[in-house]
């Protein structure tokens, strides 16, 4: 039993538990989450909502790399796309480290949930839809990385590129023998660290300012490779779980556009989690991810109020059937003493 329910129900609360996939309540996004509901004594427990939406765990996703190059299988899947497009397809294309409060928006509403989250009355500004500046070193990767779901850091050319701050990026050098995997089918050293080796790691193995980042590939056998990092969203279905700070080197994985090379914008956040496009976050672009990431779905939670309210007057109309039948006693007992 989860602490903060032992304690509720130490307090006298009734308490149920359960977890809640927010994508069954109408936002295109995998997230689960614990939820707890209580009620104080002699108020009625709610139940937790009914699923309102199909949300099947996404396909696989085949894809083969060969020569550098990813290739994608063109499986069809049932809802291929279909989340990506009819979510976002009307947001503006912006840049890395966009940060106008206020655009337009890319036309017209193209879908139903368009429609739905901009609102009937909506004036015809985006807001929101900016994106967190990368330094010129981090966002070099970003325009690299290569536009098919899938890939990642790991789909980087080892080349020198100009930074937008004027340098120039270094080529990464395999200078160890890598004691795991050998030398590559071309027999050159695949180790960059002597660490690879299996002996401490020498500072001075160290590489700055290369496309590729030195501190991946260094630790990558001991982490899945770093799958993921700067991988783009493989929203063909739906969002992974919103996060509180898109970073690309993150441990939360993916949180770079598919077809932008830039992290996710704030709008973009919002509208995974289902938030109204009217709806305001303050302070600056940092507070106002976190603000998303952190928040239980609009939908979800409109979804958890509604099953509150029906307990809620469940209990009134009980309370007033209670006082009736009292009243009736009340005058059944003095007509009998009359
Ligand atoms: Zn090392």
């Amino acid at each position: 039993m989860p602490p903060s329910l032992q304690s509720l129900v130490r307090m006298g609360y009734q308490c149920t538990f359960g977890v809640l996939q927010a994508g069954q309540y109408g936002v295109a996004q995998t997230r689960r989450r614990a939820n707890i509901l209580a009620a104080a004594p002699g108020e009625k427990l709610p139940m937790f909502p009914e699923p309102l939406h199909v949300f099947a765990p996404r396909a696989c996703q085949l894809s083969v790399v060969v020569d550098d190059k990813t290739f994608v299988s063109n499986i069809v899947r049932l809802n291929s796309s279909l989340f990506r497009t009819i979510t976002m397809s009307d947001l503006a294309e912006i840049r890395n480290g966009a940060s106008a409060l206020k655009i337009s928006y890319n036309g017209e509403p193209q879908s139903w949930f368009q429609r739905q989250i901009r609102g009937s009355q909506y004036q015809p500004i985006l807001r929101d839809h900016i994106c967190k500046d990368m330094s010129a070193l981090i966002a070099a990767p970003m325009r690299y990385v290569p536009l098919a779901p899938g890939s990642d850091w790991r789909n980087l050319p080892n080349i020198e590129v100009r930074l937008s701050d004027g340098t120039t990026t270094r080529k990464l050098r395999y200078t160890h023998h890598q004691k795991k995997n050998g030398r590559s089918s071309t027999g050159v050293l695949r180790g960059i660290c002597s660490c690879a080796e299996g002996i401490p790691c020498d500072p001075a193995d160290r590489q700055f300012n290369t496309l590729i980042p030195w501190c991946l590939p260094h630790t990558g056998n001991r982490h899945n490779h770093w799958a993921g990092l700067y991988g783009s969203l493989e929203w063909a279905g739906f969002f992974s779980t919103t996060v509180t700070n898109p970073e690309p080197m993150g441990k939360q994985g993916r949180v770079l556009h598919l077809e932008q090379h830039r992290v996710v914008s704030v709008h973009e956040c919002a509208r995974s989690q289902g938030f109204p496009d009217t709806y305001r976050l303050f302070e600056n672009i940092f507070d106002k991810h976190r603000q998303v990431g952190n928040a239980v779905p609009p939908p979800l939670a409109k979804a958890i109020g509604l099953e509150l309210k029906l307990c809620h007057l469940a209990k009134l109309r009980e309370d007033a059937a209670g006082n009736i039948k009292q009243e009736k006693m009340d005058t059944t007992g003095r007509e009998q003493e009359g």
